[in-house]
């Protein structure tokens, strides 16, 4: 299958934006978008670049009633050598497959997606910010469009990706954040569907973190749905935290997203020669190791971010300040090796970057 590219008119072109610094996250996308079809006799089929445009769907359209959607959220960098990059781009579409298969949407072409991911990019190429630290958003998400309003799997997809220019995540400098663990909220149990990118994942998190943001913390600390004890991720980052030299994260169980930051920052501290852990964590071993001093330090991985430092975790009443309360050596050694490699400056041991253009 080819992705066929059809260009907007001139009159159809938005103005790119020229200030970097006001871009912020999510609200500006590009002139053209992609999409592609599901219907059971022809499979995913008539992949196409169009114009940006709405939607039309029926409302009765089975993702608006029960949720069966699937999500991803890739970059683009242009470095200042003026080339694109994409960085560990199919393993966010292995991941889209994976999250179908539990949401029972039928898998897509990893290399139709990354050849329609590379078209998109390279067509609205102006879009990309050269800024430092600014990058383009890249968002492939598939839905469920048959118009049916019973709990059954849909018969008929949409695919489509739409891609715009986002601002640093750190305007300020590399700085620390609160984070407040729930002991009333929890994110996903094993067996739900915590693994996957969906939707109805981020729709049961905003009210426990709103309530961390009541309680003036920036993102919310999860623990496990069955013993509530156990870290498994910050608002939609994985964790990790330093403990007496060693670098402890939540296994796989089933109920965390397997982010690929997640497993960049582990192969990075393998190769650099620190120990590191996949284990379950107490919340309870948390704060004693933050009493006895050895808590060194904490951080979240995502696309969005990278690495966000931690200063300071807040549980039942107790608060605990990481270290001295400053970002930590190891956080910002990782969020500036990754930086680097994205915008094509840095050595790539692992070959996770590809120039596009
Ligand atoms: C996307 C996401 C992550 C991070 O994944 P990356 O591939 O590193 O961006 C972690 N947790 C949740 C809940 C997520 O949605």
């Amino acid at each position: 299958m080819e992705v066929q590219i059809t260009p907007c008119r001139e009159d159809q072109r938005k103005p790119i934006p020229t200030d970097d610094s006001q871009l912020g996250f999510g609200r500006i996308f590009t002139d053209h978008m992609f999409r592609m079809s599901y219907e059971p006799e022809r499979g995913w089929h008539d992949p196409r670049i169009v114009p940006f445009g709405p939607l039309s769907l029926s409302p009765a359209s089975m993702v608006l009633h029960y949720g069966q959607e699937v999500f991803e959220g890739l970059k683009a960098y242009r470095g200042r050598d003026g080339g694109v990059r994409l960085f560990r781009h199919r393993d966010n579409f292995e991941r889209l497959n994976r999250s179908c298969e539990r949401l029972v949407i039928p898998p897509l072409d990893v290399d139709l997606m990354v050849e329609a991911t590379r078209k998109l990019v390279l067509l609205d190429r102006e879009w990309i910010p050269g800024s430092p630290g600014c990058s383009l958003y890249i968002r492939p998400t598939v839905i469920a469009t048959d118009p049916y309003v019973g709990v059954a799997p849909s018969q008929t997809y949409l695919c489509f990706i739409i891609i715009g220019p986002v601002g640093a995540y750190y305007p300020e400098g590399f700085n620390p954040v609160g984070i407040w663990a729930s002991s009333e909220y929890v994110r996903a149990v094993r067996g739900g569907m915590g693994e996957a990118k969906t939707g109805g994942n981020y729709a049961g998190s905003l009210k426990a973190q709103m309530a961390a943001r009541e309680e003036g913390y920036a993102q919310v600390l999860w623990l496990d749905a069955l013993e509530r004890r156990y870290v498994e991720e910050v608002g939609t980052m994985n964790i990790f935290f330093k403990i007496d030299g060693e670098v402890v994260t939540s296994p796989l169980t089933g109920s965390i997203l397997p982010g690929i930051t997640r497993d960049s920052v582990l192969r990075l501290l393998a190769h650099w020669g620190i120990p590191t852990q996949e284990r379950r964590l107490s919340i309870d071993e948390i704060f004693e190791a933050g009493k006895e001093g050895a808590l060194e330090e904490v951080f979240g991985s995502g696309t969005a971010a990278i690495v966000t430092p931690v200063k300071e975790i807040a549980y039942k009443g107790d608060r605990l300040t990481v270290g001295d309360g400053s970002t930590g050596p190891l956080a910002r050694r990782l969020y500036e090796t990754i930086l680097a490699i994205q915008y094509g400056e840095g050595d790539d041991p692992f070959g996770w970057c590809e120039r596009i253009d």
